[in-house]
């Protein structure tokens, strides 16, 4: 087997793997590249390799940095299946749509200024017509259900309990009398989080690929949460100013409704209104709603009970753009839930934008802000901030969740590994900046997992041979 790390080596964006067994050719993910907007624009555009000899894909799961580059493999000629779970599916029918919407509005932008400067227009990478196109492409695959997707390779997800429907990738791979298990975490969640169940175990692993997003980091205790979230919402009721939080329209979202509700329901706040401002995730929390086999016990019950976490009496789905503008005049206190999660579209900047500049109002950042975006200059209060072109003095207090991430930290990440056993031969550290990769691979060096590497993009290994 020959596995090439093509996207998210060395970085966190643009996971994309190239896998070459038994003479077959699988990629696994094919996410956006995101970051600064002329090098994502190339390196998205171009793929590495002739998206006409890939046979199929395997999708971990639906967020953008996985899924985003999708229609643009269809689109330059791939035309095997896209295997994913079936929340994955249903997601990505409503992300990719989304992304190409996202892309079609900012060539129109892009082309403003090439048109004024003489150069000719940009295409976008795909449209909202070639992401439906690719969706017909997906081939469900529930979890612990095993497929032989080429001779002597055969697929399992078990759930990773990072989104709804994100899955660990497991292949069994049979060469002549050898087999050998290969296992890709894509993005592993913490364990205990809310909704969703924790990440599932799996052993007698030979070569594993990790994320390492939070590779040297240890997230706060989880039942801080609550608290911290009161702490601002006391803060903003008292101020009768806003709260805005960018979120990932999948998971975050959901999650953090889910801790208000644990909130309003125990009378610890009062009921302010919470806008969920952004269309997508209007209709993410529907996808949440119909995948019932990705809930823990716990939410489980509580729907059985006829109790919503995700839709109570205080949050307010919000899908007109009009009426989006409107909550720029509506008196605080309030909380404003809208995506990009890193800031770097949508909703959140006209937010942002008339936000900012008032130091009663709380940014509150629930989610990784990778280099080079919006979301990461505000959390480093890099001032003055850059939202449509225009200067903002950022006064606004910025807060950091870190406990709500999706994603396991080095704790977690290490005790995974434990649990897998020692048979581990081959690892590779992915999904990271250099500093939390290379301090997770030492880590497991650490605790006996041999020949640990954290590829640069381009590397290619022979594994498992
Ligand atoms: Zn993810």
């Amino acid at each position: 087997m020959e596995i090439t790390f093509y996207g998210a080596a060395k970085t966190t964006t643009g996971s994309m793997h190239l896998i070459k067994v038994n003479g077959h050719s699988i990629l696994l993910d094919c996410g956006l590249y995101q970051g600064k907007r002329k090098e994502a624009f190339e390196r998205n555009r171009a793929f590495p390799f002739n998206p006409m000899t890939v046979e199929k894909v395997i999708l971990s799961h639906a967020h953008v940095d996985h899924s985003g580059n999708l229609p643009n493999l269809v689109k330059q000629g791939f035309k095997g299946e896209i295997i994913a779970t079936p929340a994955t599916c249903d997601l990505c029918e409503l992300m990719l749509q989304d992304t190409a919407h996202l892309q079609e509005r900012d060539v129109i932008f892009v082309n403003k200024r090439r048109i004024k400067a003489g150069q000719a227009p940009f295409e976008p990478l795909y449209t909202v017509a070639e992401a439906q196109s690719a969706v017909k492409n997906f081939s469900p695959l529930n979890y612990r259900t095993t497929q032989e997707i080429f001779p002597g390779v055969k697929l399992t997800f078990y759930d990773a309990g990072h989104i709804i429907g994100s899955a660990i990738v497991v292949l069994d791979i049979k060469t002549g009398n050898v087999s050998k298990r290969f296992l890709f975490t894509g993005d592993l969640g913490q364990n205990y989080m809310p909704i969703i169940n924790d990440p599932e175990v799996v052993q007698n692993v030979d070569a594993i690929v990790t994320e390492s997003t939070y590779g040297d980091r240890v997230h706060p205790p989880l039942e801080d949460v609550e608290g911290r979230l009161k702490g601002f919402i006391d803060d903003i009721c008292q101020q009768k100013s806003r709260m805005i939080v960018p979120a990932f329209s999948v998971g975050r979202t959901q999650q953090l409704l889910y801790s208000l509700n644990e909130l309003y329901k125990k009378r610890r706040i009062p009921e302010i209104p919470i806008y969920v401002d952004s269309p997508l995730s209007s209709k993410v929390t529907a996808v949440y709603a119909k995948h019932m086999e990705c809930y823990d016990k716990e939410t489980a019950a509580m729907l059985a009970e006829g109790s919503n976490p995700l839709k109570f009496k205080s949050v307010k789905f919000i899908t007109e753009a009009e009426e989006s503008k409107k909550l720029n005049d509506a008196k605080g206190p309030m909380i404003i839930i809208s995506a990009s999660g890193m800031c770097e579209g949508g909703r959140i900047l006209h937010h942002l934008a008339h936000a900012v500049g008032d130091p009663r109002n709380i940014i509150l950042i629930v989610g990784y802000q990778a280099e080079n975006t919006l979301g990461r200059r505000i959390v480093e209060r890099i001032n003055p901030i850059k939202i449509f072109g225009e200067e903002h003095e950022l006064r606004a207090r910025v807060h950091t969740i870190n406990a709500l991430s999706a994603h396991a930290d080095r704790n977690d990440l290490l005790d995974y590994f434990k649990k897998m056993g020692t048979e581990v031969e081959r690892a590779f550290v992915v999904h990271g900046e250099p500093a939390q990769s290379e301090s997770l691979a030492n880590a497991m060096s650490g605790i006996g997992i041999r020949n640990v590497i954290v590829p640069s993009p381009g590397d290619k290994f022979s594994i498992l041979n």
